[in-house]
């Protein structure tokens, strides 16, 4: 089933040019309704249901209804990301709640060297944005002609 958004919930992001679903979500189907600050999907059947802005919400207002064979009438698998981990709270049909708790990652966040194992050569503001693979560094780019 495609995302929704529980309007009670949703903040707009606190006005910000883009909010936190519609940076994620790579279908684009997330839209701001900016009179009412609040989020939704414009094309739920586009959704690929892939969770991405259900884990990246601040208020944890998107939810995605999951397959009855994975989540029987009742019951709800909802993510809660950290910086360094995400909670899942899988609620049962019976009403039994377990929540299963992850790490996300092994370093600071912020912490990362795009450039990390790069040639010293190839460390240059803009290099990441080529075309080239860094092993590729000093070779012509083909530009396919018009
Ligand atoms: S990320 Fe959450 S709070 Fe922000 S606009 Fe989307 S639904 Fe609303
Ligand atoms: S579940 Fe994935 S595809 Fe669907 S709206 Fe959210 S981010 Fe986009």
């Amino acid at each position: 089933m495609p995302s929704f958004v529980i309007a009670e919930k949703c903040d707009g992001c606190k006005g910000r040019d883009k909010t936190a679903c519609q940076y994620i979500c790579p279908n684009d189907l997330m839209v701001l309704n900016k009179d009412i600050m609040k989020a939704y999907n414009q094309e739920p059947d586009q959704c690929w249901e892939c969770y991405s802005c259900v884990k990246i919400c601040p208020q944890s207002a998107i939810e995605v209804r999951a397959y009855q064979d994975f989540a029987p009438m009742g019951s709800s698998v909802i993510p809660l990301r950290a910086s360094d981990s995400i909670m899942w709270t899988v609620k049962f049909r019976n009403g039994k709640i377990k929540r299963f708790k992850f790490p996300i990652r092994t370093t600071p966040e912020g912490g990362i060297d795009p450039y990390h194992g790069m040639p010293e050569e190839n460390r240059r503001e803009g290099d990441l944005k080529t075309e080239l693979l860094c092993t590729e560094h000093g070779k012509t780019l083909l530009v396919p002609k018009k």
